[in-house]
């Protein structure tokens, strides 16, 4: 069937393309600022890389488990939406975090005291570890070049680098921390050891502001929502109604005047939108791609972001065959130590209602940079990969299972690699000069959900100036 071409054209709307988190919330606040705006989403449903799925008693998330305590953009946005009583908090005991470290799950510290008798460092590198406080800043401090396996090795020591950061950057980032840039991947600390001299001292100074503020203060931990995370873009997508396209792959962006041309492939044919501003919400490398013709420039530092692959590997197990029960949040790996997994958590010990009364749900990641293989992985092959790596410590690799589940994402998150904030730099200076296109994304300045949501939010903010302002 021919298909036909549709054109529509109006000087004050801003064409979202992506409905991943952080463009449902730039077009929510577009939206709420009167602004007649449109969503563009290739895939049929609206969320991106945040899917939780029902699956007979279980609830799996595929993308994203939690937010932090801190996530002040999620929580108001939730909030907005009508979902604050839909939040839930993680169990206390989801606070113990492990590290498979030889032969053994061992609590990572959550304190200087349990840094001081846990038994995941060994004896000296726990007093180097102690002595952060102390440690003078140096000549490479703040440097925006500054490796995220630099920064921590000379604040903490390198055994601290190798031990605790390492398999934390895999865990966030499914990363290398001697290729992470430590003041965005990590830039809290970062700003700790700016503003403080010390990053531990840094970290006790905001918990001691946070506990002076009383009761406002949410309690700290992990929070999700009742029926997962997927409630937060289900609830964006209904609020958004249908100003929000699925099925609309956008394949390019074209000057048009003071404006832009849209052009998607479509559910129901090729379509063509004309918009004023256009906010791209798209992972980098998809962004690359469609911005090449018209702004070259901005296509050239998109494209060097590099992404890492995830497989996402889901079990239903009872709990009696669990060879230990899951007392915590989950564990990760030291890449050095080698199981072919990078971690697993435990969504049923974590929050309610994930797994049917005396059966658990585990969800283990593999890949990552240092596995970057997982690409071309089967789903047969990583639930395979997933059990070997669960054998030593939690679950016999004959043991039976009540349902087992694998998906692979070729490119699942965005390195923030050193140079990352020159390229940053470039691609806002960019942005802010054309004044009618911005970008949100994980891509940009941290890869949580929380900081998506705030790239939207400001990406929102920069296209109302943008659009609004006479003479651009
Ligand atoms: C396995 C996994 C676990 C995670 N766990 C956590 C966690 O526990 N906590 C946390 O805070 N963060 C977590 N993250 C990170 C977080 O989920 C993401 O960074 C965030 O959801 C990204 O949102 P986004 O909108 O930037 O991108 P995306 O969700 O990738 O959205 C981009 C959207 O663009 C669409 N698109 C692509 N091409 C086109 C096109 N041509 N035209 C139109 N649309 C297009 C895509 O379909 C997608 O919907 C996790 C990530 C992964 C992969």
């Amino acid at each position: 069937m021919a298909r036909a071409a549709r054109v529509s054209d109006s000087a004050a709307e801003i064409i979202v393309i992506g409905a991943g988190i952080a463009g449902l919330a730039a077009a929510w606040r577009l939206g709420g600022a009167g602004i007649d705006v449109r969503v563009l989403e290739a895939a049929p449903r609206a969320g991106g890389l945040i899917e939780t799925e029902r699956r007979g008693p279980f609830l799996v998330e595929w993308g994203p488990h939690s937010f932090l305590h801190n996530a002040a953009h999620v929580v108001a946005l939730a909030r907005d939406l009508g979902l604050a009583d839909r939040i839930v908090l993680a169990r206390p005991r989801a606070r113990r975090r492990y590290i498979y470290s030889r032969g053994k799950l061992r609590r990572v510290p959550a304190g200087p005291l349990s840094l001081l008798f846990g038994t995941l460092l060994s004896p000296r590198a726990r007093l180097r570890a102690l002595r952060e406080p102390w440690v003078a800043r140096g000549a490479s401090a703040g440097a925006a070049a500054e490796s995220a396996y630099d920064f921590f090795a000379r604040r903490f020591g390198g055994e601290f680098a190798e031990r605790i950061a390492a398999p934390f950057a895999s865990g966030v980032y499914a990363g290398d921390l001697t290729a992470l840039e430590a003041g965005t991947a990590f830039s809290r600390a970062v700003a700790w050891e700016r503003e403080h001299g010390s990053v531990l001292r840094g970290a006790l100074r905001e918990w001691r502001a946070r506990s002076g503020t009383g009761a406002a203060a949410r309690p700290r931990g992990s929070y999700s929502f009742q029926d997962g995370m997927g409630e937060l873009g289900a609830a964006l997508a209904a609020a958004l109604g249908d100003r929000l396209e699925c099925g609309a792959a956008v394949h390019a962006i074209e000057r048009a005047g003071s404006g832009w041309w849209i052009r998607a492939h479509g559910l129901s044919g090729d379509a063509t939108w004309h918009a004023r501003g256009v906010a791209i919400a798209l992972p980098a490398h998809r962004a690359a791609e469609i911005l090449a013709p018209a702004v070259p420039a901005a296509a050239a530092a998109l494209a060097e972001i590099p992404y890492a692959p995830i497989a996402v590997a889901q079990f239903g197990v009872r709990n009696e065959m669990l060879t230990r029960p899951l007392d915590g949040f989950g564990f990760l790996t030291i890449a050095r130590e080698g199981p072919p997994i990078l971690g697993c958590l435990w969504p049923s010990a974590i929050f309610e209602g994930r797994a049917p009364e005396g059966v658990s749900l585990l969800t283990v990641f593999l890949g990552g940079v240092r596995d970057a293989e997982i690409r071309a992985a089967t789903e047969g092959a990583v639930i395979e990969r997933a059990r070997r790596g669960l054998a030593p410590m939690l679950l016999r690799e004959d043991a039976p299972v009540e349902f087992a589940a694998a998906r692979v994402l070729p490119r699942a998150i965005p390195q923030l690699v050193v140079g990352h904030t020159a390229r940053h730099d470039r691609l806002s200076g960019i942005a802010s000069g054309l004044g009618t296109i911005a970008f949100a994304g994980n891509f940009l300045g941290g890869v949580s959900v929380e900081d998506a949501v705030r790239s939207g939010l400001q990406a929102a903010e920069a296209l109302l100036v943008g659009v609004r302002e006479p003479g651009r």
